[in-house]
């Protein structure tokens, strides 16, 4: 075998790079693989709220707070001061099943009593700019945005990390003592492989239930900046998180203002895998309900439209873990809409599950929960390798 790599990163959208950030940081020699390059995947065709409001309660709000806090913390003077914008939100509703999601959103905060509060509640007059059809506003404020495609660039940014792109891998051979990669130039050996390949996953991995979920988004041209000064989010958003998106009436609008005087407007939910398909229809209604809700948008043109594919799982939470039966190959996958606000904690964690420490004991529970143990059919029976 020609290289010996010690740990080897498999991906390199916004998980994997968070993690070679950390064990760079940490002195640990990594390299990261990829088979087209930096972002190629989910994390280049996303929005990037770091939310805790948007999160199911339990798990996955533990852990968003959790990566809030210490996203936070590498923004102020660290690897993340250009690339997270702490900003407000809003969330509105214009019937009552958003009410009803916004009074859901409001208790949520209150039970978690974290970082993030519901500032204000009440009336359109909340928000300056905002159209007729809306009834109700809650502020939120603690959150931030942070575009994947930057975070990942940030992390990426140490001469301690190895890139290798691009570099497709074909196979994924675990054993006793390391780890053979079949790469398109052929196999290398590593003591420990990390595999965050987002939708790449079930092909090396098919026990590993990953399912690609598609959202439209699109992007204006550029007007004066601070108008609206956060997110404007509808309520039903929060419903697609949880629920069959199909179902609801109007499509779960998100107006994310950029720094750059954009708007970054989404997202749907299509139970597809295919990046190229973007259609009109969908696209038609988002645009119409933002405009509704945020007349000024109506002045603006849209000169991009876009769709990035989702790893969704079986059960709603993200799988990080080493596999039970090959312990030096550690997968973190499954982020679903949840990838850019978890990816500071998750690289953090992943580190040191790969440099072989213990998590962080306050964590230790959730982390837990996301094994990839849990999707093992016959424990200790079945074949990881792809
Ligand atoms: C429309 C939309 C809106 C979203 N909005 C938000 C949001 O507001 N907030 C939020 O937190 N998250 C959001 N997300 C989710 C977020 O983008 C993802 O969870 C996150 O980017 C996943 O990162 P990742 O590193 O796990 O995967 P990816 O970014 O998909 O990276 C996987 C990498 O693996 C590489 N790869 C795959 N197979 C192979 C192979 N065989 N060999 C080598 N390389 C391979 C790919 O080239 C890719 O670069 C959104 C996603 C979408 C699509």
């Amino acid at each position: 075998m020609r290289t010996k790599l010690d740990i080897a990163v498999l991906g390199a959208g916004v998980v994997g790079a968070a993690t070679a950030r950390h064990i760079a940081d940490r002195g640990g020699r990594v390299a990261v693989i990829d088979a087209t390059g930096p972002s190629a995947g989910a994390s280049g065709a996303s929005d990037g709220a770091v939310s805790v409001a948007s999160k199911k309660p339990g798990t996955l709000a533990r852990l968003a707070t959790a990566s809030l806090l210490y996203t936070r913390q590498l923004a102020t003077g660290g690897v993340l001061s250009h690339a997270f914008l702490p900003r407000p939100a809003w969330y509105f509703a214009t019937r009552d099943a958003e009410e009803q999601a916004l009074d859901a959103l409001v208790a949520k905060l209150r039970a978690i009593d974290g970082p993030v509060q519901a500032f204000a509640d009440g009336g359109s007059a909340l928000l300056s700019g905002v159209g007729p059809t809306v009834r109700r506003i809650v502020e939120i404020r603690g959150e931030g945005h942070m575009t994947g495609y930057s975070a990942t660039a940030a992390y990426l940014d140490h001469p301690g990390i190895e890139r290798r792109w691009p570099e497709k891998v074909r196979a994924i051979d675990p054993d006793i003592s390391g780890v053979t990669l079949t790469l398109d130039s052929g196999r290398v050996r590593a003591r420990r492989v990390v595999v965050a390949l987002g939708l790449g996953t079930p092909r090396l991995f098919p026990e590993l239930p990953v399912r690609p979920r598609a959202g439209q988004l699109f992007v204006t041209d550029r007007g004066p900046v601070g108008r609206l000064p956060g997110a404007l989010t509808a309520a039903s958003y929060l419903i697609a998180k949880t629920e069959d998106p199909t179902r609801l009436p109007e499509p779960p609008v998100v107006i994310d203002p950029l720094a750059t005087g954009q708007y970054l407007i989404g997202s749907s939910r299509e139970e597809h895998g295919d990046p190229s398909r973007v259609d009109f229809d969908t696209m038609l209604a988002l645009i119409r309900r933002a405009a509704k809700v945020w007349p000024a948008l109506s002045e603006r043109r849209v000169i991009r439209a876009f769709a990035g594919v989702r790893a969704a799982t079986a059960d709603g939470l993200p799988i990080v873990g080493p596999l039970p039966d090959a312990p030096n190959v550690i997968i973190a996958t499954g982020f679903e809409g949840d990838g850019i606000c978890l990816s500071a904690l998750i690289g953090r964690e992943v580190a040191q599950m790969a440099l072989g420490d213990a998590p962080d004991a306050a964590l230790a529970a959730d982390l837990a929960a996301l094994t990839p143990a849990r999707f093992a059919a016959e424990p200790g029976r079945h074949q990881w390798a792809g």
